[in-house]
């Protein structure tokens, strides 16, 4: 979650804010100055001096720029003149206080003496000062305990700028954000829907005894709607949205993590039903024990343990779902991933065309838009956006439209836009150039034409330009029809030309070869070592196994293991094996990329200009060629 968005997230609803506890001092001190002022009687210094002389002065103290003391109320009229007198409120009997500024006096002392006057000097009392000194720090000292310990929901350091021991939970009693405001992401809209219902109406579930999930994970690079959607879930149902953001727990005090985890949860089961919302779970999820033997136990464990504990400690019949955001599920703790635990996953792609269309319709609503502004362009040209850069975007055209105080933003502003915010964009993430588009579409439109043209392969289920994932510059997604435990050669075969599919595609329509085929060549590697050693597929080499499945033989494919069980010359056999086993299907790849040129095409083209094309989309495609499947074998 980025600064901007922590700033629009309402303060502490529940709570007593900040300011409250600055009050408390602020209206003792007002408090004593009035009455300190309705005691004293203020007196010009030339009174003074008329009381000083009449002998009406008993006691006074005299500071750097006042002299205050006590003075004898006996005749006053005598001394002062009748009006004057009627000022002063003095009892009739007694003593009464009094205040003079002081002004250049040589003689007063001698003149405080001569009047046998009790006098002596004060240092000012310099309010300022004291409170500078005292009250401040201590304030701010009391405040940090409370604030990091307690459950007051204060946080110095986000008000006097003290480190990052912040992590406070937000609370809101309505986000205001309705499915409505999310576009593009109808998918996940959809899986989310039945907490929604859970949460509206928890009763109706718990009578039928269905089982909700406790945590659902909601994966995607920043900027895809993470937070809002999350935000829209607790809209939609109604409920109060307690959220917190991992990454305010690093460096933190020892045990305030783990403190603030159980406050979280505290609090959202006082209000249940409600949505628990943890941001960037990643940074406190992270898997375990990875800093090596010296991290020990440390904070960053404790608070992971603390958020177990809660997930499990709680049952979901109590009306409280807990959501978590990452963009890199990978590093996460399995423990977190357990049944019971977030098990649920939603993944959110970056938009592809028509997600980007509706995401700017959305954002458009509240601009006022000129006639002829084409919003499909808009989302043609600005491939790899996520949701916060078009949002972005259209506030940025907005704003370039109004400082030339324009009426409306026109096509002119957006493209200007768009221009400024690629430029920006370029250096922190991707965004393709049209030669890149092209590498990738035909790459893409490789693998997935040979998986369709393969007997034994997975149907495709989608292919997109789009990227996922840091390494992927776009992916083809295979359906398998059925769980597999057994796979034939056949099958190996056909999964070793759709790894290699988006490589020789490239081949033939760019004539050259990128680095994006790197990790298929990698799984292709794997496949044919696998097929040889493990599987005893290879003609050459027969029936004998030479590795045992692990781990690390597939993570390091040709890493020469020490004591290899067999002869250097089997060695080299293998090797010549895998690679005759990936020339010959480079060779059948090849060949059917090539006899099958045009529909290569139309799908490449499909793939530039739509980005991503489902199961509906492809049939079409390979159907309105007229051009069946062949089955190859
Ligand atoms: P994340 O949490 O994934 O980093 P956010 O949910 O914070 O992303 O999104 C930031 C902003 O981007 C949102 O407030 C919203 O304005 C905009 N946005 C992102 N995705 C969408 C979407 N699918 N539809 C509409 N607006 C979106
Ligand atoms: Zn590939």
């Amino acid at each position: 979650m980025d600064k901007k968005k922590r700033a629009e997230s309402a303060p502490n609803a529940f709570r007593l804010p900040f300011w409250y506890w600055l009050l408390i001092p602020a209206a003792i001190w007002l408090a004593q100055i009035v009455a300190d002022a309705s005691r004293t009687n203020l007196l010009a210094y030339s009174e003074f001096k008329q009381l000083l002389h009449a002998g009406r002065i008993t006691d006074a103290r005299l500071a750097q720029d006042t002299i205050t003391g006590m003075l004898k109320p006996d005749q006053l009229e005598a001394v002062l003149g009748g009006e004057a007198a009627k000022r002063l409120k003095c009892p009739p009997q007694g003593q009464c206080h009094f205040q003079t500024v002081r002004v250049a006096d040589p003689s007063l002392v001698q003149e405080l003496e001569a009047s046998n006057v009790h006098f002596l000097g004060e240092l000012k009392t310099d309010w300022v000062g004291y409170l500078l000194t005292w009250v401040i720090p201590l304030l701010l000292l009391y405040l940090m305990f409370k604030g990091a310990g307690g459950r007051s929901g204060i946080s110095p350091g986000s008000l006097f700028g003290i480190g990052k021991s912040t992590a406070r939970v937000y609370a809101q009693s309505t986000t205001g954000v309705s499915f409505e405001d999310i576009a593009g992401i109808d998918e996940a809209k959809g899986e989310l829907m039945e907490i929604v219902e859970f949460l509206k109406n928890p009763d109706r579930y718990r009578r039928l005894g269905g089982k909700i999930p406790k945590g659902v994970l909601i994966v995607g690079a920043p900027g895809t709607g993470k937070t809002l959607l999350a935000k829209a879930v607790a809209g939609e149902a109604g409920v109060p949205f307690f959220s917190i953001s991992g990454s305010e727990f690093v460096e933190m005090f020892v045990g305030v993590g783990a403190a603030r985890v159980r406050d979280l949860f505290a609090q959202a089961a006082e209000k249940a039903p409600a949505i628990i919302f943890i941001d960037e779970l990643d940074a406190l999820g992270r898997a375990r024990g990875v800093g090596g033997a010296l991290s020990g136990y440390n904070e960053q464990e404790q608070t992971l343990n603390q958020l177990l504990v809660e997930m499990d400690g709680f049952d979901t019949n109590n009306g409280v779902i807990i959501l978590a955001a990452t963009n890199r599920p990978e590093i996460l703790d399995p423990a977190l991933l357990r049944p019971g635990r977030f098990d649920r996953h939603i993944a959110l792609d970056r938009p592809d065309l028509k997600g980007r269309q509706q995401i700017l319709v959305v954002h458009t609503k509240k601009v006022k838009l000129a006639t002829g502004v084409d919003l499909e362009e808009i989302a043609a040209r600005t491939a790899g956006f996520a949701g916060a850069e078009l949002a972005n975007l259209v506030n940025e055209a907005a704003l370039l439209a109004a400082r030339q105080g324009k009426a409306s933003v026109e096509q002119g502003d957006f493209d200007e836009a768009i221009d400024r915010l690629v430029a920006g964009l370029e250096r922190k993430t991707r965004v393709m150039s049209p030669v890149e588009k092209r590498t990738v579409a035909y790459h893409e439109a490789g693998h997935a034409l040979i998986a369709e043209s393969r007997g034994h392969a997975d149907r495709v289920a989608k292919v997109s330009i789009i990227p996922r994932g840091i390494g992927a510059l776009g992916y083809t997604q295979q359906q398998p029809t059925e769980d597999r435990y057994l796979m034939t050669k056949s099958e190996l075969l056909d999964r070793l030309d759709v790894f290699l599919g988006g490589r020789v595609a490239e081949e033939i329509a760019i004539g050259d070869l990128s680095t994006g085929a790197q990790n298929d060549l990698q799984l292709a590697t794997d496949t044919a070592r696998h097929m040889v050693t493990q599987y005893g597929m290879s003609d050459s080499l027969g029936l004998a196994t030479f590795e045992a499945p692990s781990a690390a033989s597939s993570t390091y494919p040709g890493m020469p293991g020490e004591g290899k069980p067999y002869s250097e010359l089997t060695s080299q056999t293998i090797d010549a094996e895998i690679i005759r086993l990936l020339e010959a299907a480079h060779a059948r790849v090849r060949e059917t990329l090539t006899a099958r040129r045009s529909l290569l095409d139309t799908l490449a083209q499909a793939l530039m200009e739509r980005e991503t094309l489902d199961r509906q989309a492809l049939n079409l495609l390979l159907k309105g060629r007229g051009d069946t499947i062949r089955r190859v074998q």
